[in-house]
Formats: C-alpha cells, structure tokens, sequence
C-alpha cells in the first residue's frame, strides 16, 4: 500500500474520493468537472468561523455554476457581482420574493464590485438599488445619470506586491484624491456608503492587508471630518489564498492579523465585508480528463488528454496558476509532457509532470481546481467546456 502524503495543509482528495471520481468518469464520460458541494459549505463556515464579524459576499466571477451560488445562498451567504448577467444569476434565487423584501436582500445581500459598469447595465440597475463600486470622475457622472438610486462604495488603489494576479494597475482611486470623489460623490447627491479595496488575487503577503486597513482608517476619518458624514462599510475585497502548495500560509494566519488590525482601526459598528471568491471554491471541484493520445517526443512520454489550457486548464495563463496533472493508476513515475486536445502548441499543461506509464483511455486528475478555471473555458477547436456533475453530500 502507498504511504499517505504528510499532511501539509495542502488539500487532497481521499481514496475513496478517487474511487467515485472514476466511477462518475465512466458514468458521464470525460473531461468532468466535478463541484463538491459539502466542501464548499465547508470552507464557507471555515471563513465565518475565523471571522465571525464580517459578512461574506461570495466572488462570483471565481466560478459562477448557478449550484454553487444556491449551495452559498442557502448558508446565508452574500454576493459579489461583476457583471449584470452574474447579478441575474444571484437575482434567480430571489426572484419570487415580494418586492420590498426582495430589496432589502439585494441592499444587505449584493454588491457589484466592478468599478467600470456599462450605461445599459446601470439603467437596469438602478430599480433594484444595489451597492455599486466605483473609483473615477467619469463612473460618478455615469452613476449619477443611470443609477441614482445605488449605494456607492469607493474602490481605492492599494499595493498588491507579492500576490498571484495584480489588480492594481487597472482599479482603484489613489488615496490622494480619495476624499475629494467622495466629496465629489455627496456634491452630486450620491450617497457614498463606504470603501473598499482588493490586495490582488492569491495573497499570500498579509502586509496588503494591513496596508490597506490603515489607508482605509485615515481616508475614512479624513472624509469624515471634512465633509461631516458617516462611511459606515468597509469592504476588504478578496485574495484570501488557498494552499495549492505548502509554501501558502493559513487563512488562520490571516485571520488573527485581521481581526486585531480591524478592531484597533475601526469602530464597532463600522460595518466589514469581505469577498472572497477563489478561497470558498477552489479546493470544492476536481477534474477528470482521459489520455487521447500518446508519443514519445523530446525524450519524454508525451500525453494529450481532452482538457486543456484553452479549457478548464484555462487558469494556467489567465490566473497565473499551475494544476498538477495526476495518475489514478500507480506506477514507476516518468518525467512526461501533457497536451491538452486543441491543434495549437500554446495547449500545453505541463512538460514535467511526474506520472506512471499511462495507456490510452486511462483517466487523470487535477485537484483544487476550482476556481477561475472553467470559468474561463472556450469553445475553441470545437471543444465544449468540461461536463459539470455534482456530488452533494
Ligand atoms: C476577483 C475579485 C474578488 C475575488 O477575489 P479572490 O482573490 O478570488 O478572493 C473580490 N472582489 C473583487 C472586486 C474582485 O474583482
């Protein structure tokens, strides 16, 4: 029998697991993607557990399954949206709320979190009144033309070094003119309910966060005192890092930093939230693709299996991130080469994965694959994106 792998915090699926991840393979034929369901309710409670004083709008752009979004509606879970078709998505579940209910849960419950909102999506908007961000003079103009009636949340520019995938070249205000859009904000009779910021994808340098905390303080308190009203929310964004690898520090970790840093900067009813996308989903889904063909070329066994980086395997260019790709079977491990189905060269997964000698037609893995993978999956060559399957207990 194989040795279990040292527990290094680093999630792994279990035997039993893989039994069933075959068995729906052969079921539903390949590429798979399956979504854990429990897992996800897992990592939701994990987050709260740590901190229990902020609410947590979920990340929908990370993976917007409309399952998933259903399993984080029923714990109570808020949302982030980032586009008027990832609002309806959320907008579905509450669709048959009486109206004046159904606003309220869209003003608690909804945040849409991308700066830049196109004027048609602020017409339709406004009726359903939600917070929005926003971080330029331009996006004022549009807000107050289209979509007076929404909450207004300042995104400002934070340093996001050592992160994964950067955001801060494209988003956010610099905090020297901060209070002057907020001002310029409540001098167009907008209402500006709070800040916000994002220390970039995958952080995995807490100093982002502690950063942004006391920029946000002083912005706050500045604004407060000049313009003499309350920023009542604080919206610390998302980029709590998921361990692909051992060399990822603990939400725990995290955790305490912000929990202290939060209480010593902010007044008790200074409202918190937070949106983590890529920590609630990532370690939730796993897929399972097949051998289609195999070569020895540049001296190594060369695989090429039906998902690649035009598909689920998408997250390798656009997030920065690499999937081990895994054998189910056992075997003497080779360097090898994996290539996913599409005719460009651009489609490849790996050039050094370590697997056992695989025919054609065995099945492989990639676990804690999450997040921001099939999200961005193409149709390119012909290829759908992975079948979805649930597993839901
Ligand atoms: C992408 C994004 C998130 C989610 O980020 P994660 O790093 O996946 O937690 C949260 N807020 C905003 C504004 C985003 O653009």
């Amino acid at each position: 029998m194989k040795k279990e792998r040292a527990d290094d915090g680093v999630f792994h699926i279990s035997a039993e697991r893989k039994d069933l991840l075959q068995q729906l393979a052969s079921d539903e034929g390949t590429p798979i993607f399956v979504i854990d369901h429990e897992k996800i309710r897992q990592n939701y409670q994990e987050f709260r557990s740590y901190m229990p004083t902020i609410q947590v709008y979920y990340a929908v752009k990370a993976n917007s399954n409309p399952a998933i979004v259903k399993t984080l509606f029923d714990m109570g879970c808020s949302f982030d949206v980032a586009s008027l078709p990832e609002f309806m998505i959320v907008h579905e579940y509450i669709r048959d709320m009486p109206d004046e209910e159904r606003l309220d849960w869209i003003w608690d419950k909804i945040i849409y979190a991308n700066t830049i909102k196109p004027i048609e999506t602020l017409q339709v908007l406004d009726q359903y009144k939600p917070l929005v961000t926003f971080d330029n003079r331009e996006e004022l103009r549009k807000i107050q033309q289209h979509a007076p009636n929404a909450g207004l949340v300042l995104r400002l520019r934070v340093p996001n070094t050592g992160s994964m995938v950067e955001l801060s070249s494209k988003f956010g205000a610099d905090p020297g003119e901060a209070v002057d859009l907020i001002a310029e904000a409540f001098e167009r009779d907008l209402v500006v309910e709070g800040l916000s910021f994002h220390v970039g994808s995958q952080c995995n340098n807490f100093d982002n966060y502690i950063q942004a905390l006391q920029l946000s303080a002083n912005i706050i308190s500045e604004a407060e005192t000049r313009l003499d009203r309350k920023i009542r929310i604080l919206d610390i964004g998302g980029g709590f890092p998921v361990r692909y690898h051992p060399r990822v520090k603990s939400l725990k970790t995290l955790a305490k930093k912000l929990n202290t840093e939060i209480k010593r900067l902010f007044p008790p009813d200074m409202q918190i939230l937070a949106e983590p996308g890529r920590f609630l989903v990532a370690n939730a889904c796993t897929l399972v693709s097949k051998v289609i063909g195999k070569a020895f070329r540049d001296g190594k066994p060369s695989y090429y299996i039906n998902d690649g980086v035009y598909h689920t395997y998408s997250g390798q260019v656009f997030d920065h991130n690499t999937y081990p790709v895994l054998a189910f079977s056992e075997g003497e491990p080779q360097i090898s080469a994996v290539f996913g189905p599409t005719c460009d060269s651009f489609d490849t997964i790996t050039l050094s994965a370590l697997l056992p000698d695989l025919a054609i037609g065995d099945l492989v893995y990639s676990e804690n694959i999450g997040a921001y993978s099939i999200a961005s999956s193409t149709y390119f060559n012909g290829f759908p994106p992975a079948k979805v399957v649930h597993i839901n207990r």
